[in-house]
């Protein structure tokens, strides 16, 4: 069996909610184009694919055909990759609308976000205690890891409690999302202090947006952390360069890690990390 100790999980988030054609043309935005740009990544080494849907007129949405087909694209070719779907692709939507697409296409794991924040000081990110204690036992039924995403302190916090209550169930696995407009900043200081307040027994990732993405990238493999890159995050490759393919990322971070002894997770390797029952 290899050494799992230096493995190093990259996940590719390539859509996600917000970026648009015209922030960058080279963002993958339907089913086809996101389903052939995973299979990119997870050719050049991704471990895991965060993914996001649009609708037809590529806005955030939750829709759950796009969902299907997206997956279904996926899975119909040799592509091993682990699937981890958002159950936060588009605010203000009633808590089912935001579950039934894992509930039938059973991802291995799935976004859980553990709390409520102002969002871009314009409108409420909610993830209400009913919907989180519903969505965790959803998961639970469902064979699904929850990632439980921090963009505060707080929700840490939360994560204990909904631990405790055993809505979640050890060990956890977390990312911290740092330099969200409304959450915390994209600091090596604000990574090192979340750090400090998970159980001990929990795998983590972090990613920095913007700007922050590759300080943060480095500060989480110097920290033995998982690491996440894609357009969801960050579109720039380079100061004023737009990014040609999330699999440019990919291709990065493989660099990167390889300087400092350390190598990306198979898929494989990533199910034994995060302990992936599904
Ligand atoms: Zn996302």
């Amino acid at each position: 069996m290899n050494d799992l100790d230096n493995k190093v999980i990259l996940t590719v988030a390539p859509t996600g909610a917000w970026p648009s054609k015209g922030d960058t043309p080279h963002i993958p935005l339907q089913p086809e184009e996101i389903a052939e740009e995973i299979y990119d990544c997870w050719q050049a080494g991704a471990s895991i694919a965060h993914i996001h849907v649009r609708d037809d007129d590529d806005k955030s949405s939750m829709d759950f055909d796009k969902f299907t087909e997206t997956v279904e694209l996926i899975r119909a070719t040799d592509c091993d990759i682990v699937l981890n779907l958002t159950t936060s692709g588009q605010l203000g939507l009633k808590d089912e609308d935001r579950m039934k697409h894992i509930i039938a296409l059973k991802p291995e794991l799935a976004s859980y976000d553990c709390g409520s924040m102002n969002w871009a000081h314009s409108t409420v990110f909610e993830n209400s205690p009913r919907f989180l204690e519903k969505l965790g036992m959803a998961m639970q039924d469902n064979n699904i890891k929850p990632e439980i995403e921090i963009f505060d302190a707080g929700m840490v916090y939360n994560a204990l409690y909904y631990l405790k209550k055993g809505i979640l169930k050890a060990p956890l696995h977390f990312q911290f999302v740092l330099g969200a407009p409304g959450g915390m900043t994209a600091t090596v200081e604000n990574l090192m202090f979340l750090k400090t307040l998970i159980p001990a027994d929990s795998t983590w990732g972090a990613l920095g947006i913007g700007r922050g993405h590759l300080p943060i990238m480095y500060t989480t493999l110097a920290l033995g952390g998982h690491v996440r890159v894609g357009m969801e995050d960050n579109i720039y490759y380079s100061k004023g360069v737009l990014a040609k393919s999330n699999v440019d990322f990919v291709e990065r971070t493989k660099r990167i890690a390889a300087e400092i002894d350390k190598e990306i997770a198979t898929p494989d390797e990533a199910r034994e990390i995060l302990s992936l029952s599904n």
